[in-house]
């Protein structure tokens, strides 16, 4: 279910430090090391997923469950009436860097559209 190598899986095992803002029994919730924006937050899977294409019609309450948590954490951080963003990158040409689904929510200032 988890992934020697992968950077995500490590924080799941606690193997390397993270700043966890969520926790459930099948997500996890931390500060992105390198924000973009004020509020810059990935939420993961506690399982190894590399890319959404990986994901089929069965994933689709854990994904639910993802946009949840993040959307809730949204409101928790006091973005909802400003707007926020959340993001899932898919595949290198979309710049997806670790290949551990993540959903990030970035949030505390403008954030501008289309994205480039
Ligand atoms: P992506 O480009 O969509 O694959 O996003 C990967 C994100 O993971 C980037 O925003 C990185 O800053 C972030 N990241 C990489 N390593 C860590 C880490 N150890 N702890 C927290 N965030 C990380
Ligand atoms: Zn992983």
């Amino acid at each position: 279910m988890l992934d020697k190598d992968c950077i995500f899986c490590k924080i799941l095992r606690k193997e390397i430090p993270s700043e966890i803002v969520f926790e459930d029994e099948d997500l996890l919730g931390f500060k992105d090391a390198n924000p973009q924006a004020p509020v810059h937050e990935l939420f993961i899977p506690r399982i190894h997923i590399e890319t959404i294409n990986d994901v089929d019609r069965e994933g689709a309450g854990l994904l639910g469950r993802l946009f949840v948590a993040a959307v809730e954490r949204a409101k928790a951080v006091g973005l909802s009436e400003e707007g926020y963003r959340l993001v899932l990158n898919c595949g290198r040409g979309a710049g997806q860097t670790v290949f551990h689904i993540h959903l990030h929510l970035l949030g505390g200032r403008p954030l501008s559209w289309p994205p480039g």
